[in-house]
Parts: C-alpha cells; structure tokens; sequence
C-alpha cells in the first residue's frame, strides 16, 4: 500500500472547521429537473429530465471515507450534464465521518488529515445530508436503498483482514495489525482491547509485524516512537497509557518480508521517517539485501526510481547496522524470511513466545514475470511477545450484494455492481485495500462518469419513487409511514438513533475541547454510546 502525506499534494484547498461549519457557497441549485442545456449550440443529449419526471436525482452514498465523499463532491458537480438537481444521502455506520482518515492516517501524521476540510465543505452543501450511526446491512438493506433511491453507491471499505493462517496464529498476543491501528485511533470496536495489547507487550521486549506495506511501517513507528514521542497527536489517552506502562520496556520491533526489499510496497517517506526515529536505531542486514538483488530484481531497479531511492537508503541503513549495539532499541528489517509458525511461549503456552520464519529465496514467475518467495529450508526463531499480521485489509461481503469471492470485493464491471441496475461502487470495497487518499478520486470520477453515462442514455430506469430522505429517516426511526429498520425486525422494533451533520459537529467540538485541555488536537470518544449522548439525534428533534 502506498500513500502520500499531504493534502496538498492532492490539490485539495485546506478551510477552517469554522468556515465549514459556516455552510459551502456552492452554486445555487439548478430548478428541479430543468436541462442545463437547452438553449444556444450545446450539444443536445438525453438527460434525467427525460426520465425523471420533474425531480431531482435521488443517490444513497453507503460509507464517508474517501471513497463517499469524493463520489458526493463530484456527482454534485455534474447537476448540468445531468440536466436535474442531485441529492445525496450519505450514511455511515459510525456517527463520526471520515473513515480510514479518522481510523487510519497515523496519528503523527496530522497533515495527511486535513483532508477532513475538504470533506467538511461536501457534507455542509445543502444537497447533501448525513446519516451516522447507520449500518447498511444491519439497519437498511441492499433491497431497501434501491426501492428508495435513483442511486445506490457503496463506499464501505474493507473492513476485515488478511489473516495469517499459519499454526500458532490463534495464540494471545497475535493480532491483526488493523486492530492495533484502529485501537491506537480510537476506533469503537477495538476500544476494549488495551488489556490485550498491554499482556503482549509486557510480556516480551520484541514485537513481530508480519509485512512490509505502509501499514507495517506505521505500526512500527506508533511503537518505536513510544508515549512520550506521541502525547501531543490525536492518538487516544488509552494508547498512550499502555505505551507508556506495557510498551515502556520494548527494545526491539522486526519487521518481516517474505520476499525482497525491491518487492516491498512501503514508500520512501515513510521509510526515511522510520530511519530518523529519535533514540531508535533502524537495522538492515547486507547479505539479505544482497540476496534480494536478483537479475529480475535488478531488471525491476534499472526502471523505478523510487525502488532505486529505497535500495539505496536501505543500503547505507545495513553499512551502519553493523555499529549499533545489541541493546539500542531498534527497528530491524528482515527481507526474504517466510512466516512459518507462531510458537508459545514457554511458561504461559496459549500466550506467543516466538515466530519461527524460514529463509526464503526468489524465483521467478515466467508466465507473470513476479518474483515469489521459495522457502530454502533454513529456520530460525525470533523470541516476541506480540505479532502484528499486516498482510491486508479485506473487503467484507453484506447480505443482498453481489460478492467476487477470488478478489474479496464487490463484484462489478468498473464500478457498477454487477446484476444490480442503479448500484455502484467505488474506493476500497470496490478494488480492494490498494492506493492513496487521492486514489479514491480517480475511482469517483470514473464511478460518476457511468451513473452520468447511465442516466443519461436511460440505461436507469428511475421509477417513482417516494421522498427519499424523509423515507429512510421513517425506515430508520419508526416514523409514521415507515417501516422498522432491520435493527428492530427481530421483535424489538428499536428505532435507530441518527446522527446527522449538526450532531457529528457536536461531537467535533467536545473531542477537540477534550484534547485542547491536554495538549492535543483532539481527544477522541471511542464508545459510540458516548458519541450518541452528545450529538443529538434528529428524530429527538423533530
Ligand atoms: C492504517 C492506514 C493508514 C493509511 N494512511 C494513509 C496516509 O497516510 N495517506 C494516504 O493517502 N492514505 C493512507 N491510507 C489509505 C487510505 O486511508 C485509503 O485509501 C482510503 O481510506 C480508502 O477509502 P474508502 O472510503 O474506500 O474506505 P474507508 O476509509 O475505510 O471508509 C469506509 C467507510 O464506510 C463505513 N462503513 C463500513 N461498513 C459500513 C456499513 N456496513 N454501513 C455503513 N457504513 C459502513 C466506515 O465506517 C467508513 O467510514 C491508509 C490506510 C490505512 C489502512
């Protein structure tokens, strides 16, 4: 997985909270259904006016991570070539928007977040409502959003893991690295896990990621760097407290490669800030660099730069290796070693005491000119009281939409889910857990691009359909003409408690009043009981 740091690099305009609170001035909405175009030399094309009937273009977006929002911003931009207004709901499971930005981006990297602003102006545009603590699947279904929308786009990420499936994996202590990144993030459903991460870490001086992506190279550094290093981010009080007690004696954080370093996906900014950590030395050994630098590897160099920068940089790290002393705290590279087991630990044997990896070599693929990883036989045991799986988020299947098994992510054809007209699909649970921030633009366009095509050559037939908005707020909180979201089918009939944007904003300024008292950003709430306390839900208002 690669990314970049700044928002700025993705061409995106930074604005205050404050003015995004204050409400976007976009362009007045085009009169209902009247086409953009219908004077002068434009090119005449069919439009949703055809179809339509005199409303506007009714579009669920199903998650807010980067994926939703950029598909709002843009299908909101396309009001003129769609020759009709465009509303768009966007519901999340959680009450807090923003996705893997919120849950993601490390916490020492404040600047990839300013990203939020742009998002901020989508969601504070008058065509565009909120939806929080709505869980597609669980609280609306599939059938559900298209009886009510023109447009049902999912957006809802990866949500699962890779998981390592070698024996020993179910020991205590190992974890997939997504938990550990979403608990350090404050993510609601890893809350309760900082017993766990603090057995684990007290129970050894070494930690084991199994991986070598940018999600690898975070979890290192959030653990390298320690509590003192971090207290001034957004990382939550409850990381920092096992940081600073459990973690305070770790010495030692090894990351392993199954294959070379010229395969490794992690990217150069994020392997130079690794080589930079104060008061922790970063280990790389020669001979497995050497190793690595096969004639198809070398083939692979000639051409990448950045590959070239990273052999490089990894090359000077592996001449100073050899000086650093045994006890320095340290991060070390392992290239070509192979998980083979996670073995127990000798006094308490359902709790990891060791990984066993076998050491690799490379061979090529002729058929796919890849490189795999060929065991050679030759094992060794590195003692660890904590192993972080960072092989890959994975794309969860949900009840009524199509699932590509082999690829783990929602079957389509570039972003239209297969067999189901008026269903889309875009960022991670469209191609997988591959790509940047930005990269969810290019996916929203083009998923954009085919609801405009779709629209507009009637491949969509837009049926009549009942006020959209006002049907999934009855659907969800038991309004008078709706019927009870699935939370309440199995005979409890509980209503959902919706979050709209006023009460995301409310919850914005208790975290960010919480954090200033501390020193940081933000201090977040990670029990969505606790966030639904403070953002008051709209059904309570009306
Ligand atoms: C640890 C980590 C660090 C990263 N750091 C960077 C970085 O520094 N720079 C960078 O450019 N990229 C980074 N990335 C990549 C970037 O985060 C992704 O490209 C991007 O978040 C993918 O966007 P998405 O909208 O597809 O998924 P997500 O961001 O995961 O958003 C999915 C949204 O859908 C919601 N959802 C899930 N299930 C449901 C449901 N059933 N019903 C309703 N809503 C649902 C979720 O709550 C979430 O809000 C990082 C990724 C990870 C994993």
């Amino acid at each position: 997985m690669r990314w970049v740091r700044s928002s700025a690099r993705l061409g995106l305009r930074a604005v205050s909270y404050k003015s995004a609170a204050q409400g976007l001035k976009h362009t007045p909405p085009l009169p209902t259904c009247v086409s953009a175009r219908t004077a002068g030399t434009a090119i005449q094309r069919p439009t949703a006016t055809d179809v339509s009937a005199g409303r506007p273009l009714r579009v669920c977006v199903v998650g807010s991570g980067p994926a939703g929002f950029y598909v709002t911003k843009y299908l909101l931009k396309e009001e003129a070539e769609l020759g009709c207004e465009v509303v768009i709901d966007i519901v999340d499971r959680l009450p807090t928007p923003y996705g893997l930005v919120r849950f993601g981006v490390a916490p020492d990297h404040p600047e990839v977040k300013a990203v939020q602003n742009d998002f901020d102006q989508v969601a504070s545009d008058a065509r565009v409502s909120f939806f929080g603590n709505v869980c597609f699947g669980k609280d609306v279904s599939a059938a559900q959003l298209s009886e009510l929308y023109d447009v049902v786009v999912l957006a809802y990420g990866a949500a699962g893991d890779r998981e390592l499936t070698v024996p020993g994996a179910d020991l205590e202590g190992v974890f997939a690295a997504r938990a550990f990144v979403s608990w350090y993030n404050g993510h609601p459903d890893f809350a309760h896990m900082s017993e766990e991460f603090a057995k684990a870490l007290a129970s050894s001086d070494t930690v084991a990621v199994v991986g070598v992506g940018n999600v690898a190279l975070d979890c290192a550094r959030i653990l390298a760097k320690g509590a003192n290093a971090l207290k001034g981010s957004d990382i939550c009080d409850h990381a920092l407290d096992v940081l600073s007690s459990a973690g305070a004696g770790l010495r030692r954080v090894v990351i392993l490669g199954r294959r070379g370093h010229v395969q490794a996906s992690f990217t150069m900014k994020e392997l130079r800030e690794l080589t930079k950590l104060d008061g922790v030395a970063c280990l790389v050994r020669q001979e497995e660099l050497e190793l690595s630098r096969t004639p198809a590897s070398l083939d692979e160099l000639k051409t990448a730069r950045p590959k070239n920068r990273i052999d490089a940089l990894l090359t000077k790290v592996a001449d100073g290796s050899d000086s650093v002393s045994a006890e320095a705290k340290a991060v070390e590279f392992r290239f070509l070693v192979g998980l083979s087991d996670v073995l127990p630990n000798n006094s308490i044997p359902n709790r990891v005491g060791a990984v066993r990896v076998e050491r690799n070599q490379l061979e090529l693929d002729e058929a796919t000119g890849a490189q795999r990883a060929i065991g050679s036989g030759v094992k060794e045991v590195i003692e660890c009281g904590m192993v972080l799986g960072s092989i890959g988020y994975r794309c969860l299947p949900v009840h009524g939409v199509p699932y590509d098994e082999r690829n783990s992510i929602i079957a389509n054809e570039r972003g239209r889910v297969q067999g189901v007209p008026g269903m889309y699909c875009s960022g991670w649970a469209r191609r997988g857990p591959s790509g940047i921030i930005g990269t969810n633009i290019t996916d929203a366009r083009s998923v954009v691009a085919a609801i405009v095509e779709d629209v507009s050559s009637k491949q969509l037939a837009l049926g009549d359909k009942a006020e959209s908005r006002q049907g999934l707020r009855n659907m969800l909180m038991g309004g008078q003409d709706g019927a009870p979201g699935l939370r309440g089918s199995g005979g409890t009939k509980k209503k959902v408690q919706v979050v709209d944007w006023d009460g995301y904003q409310r919850i914005n300024r208790d975290e960010v009043a919480r954090g200033a008292m501390k020193g940081k950003p933000r201090e977040k709430f990670v029990h969505v009981e606790e966030m639904l306390s403070i953002a008051t839900a709209v059904g309570d208002e009306e």
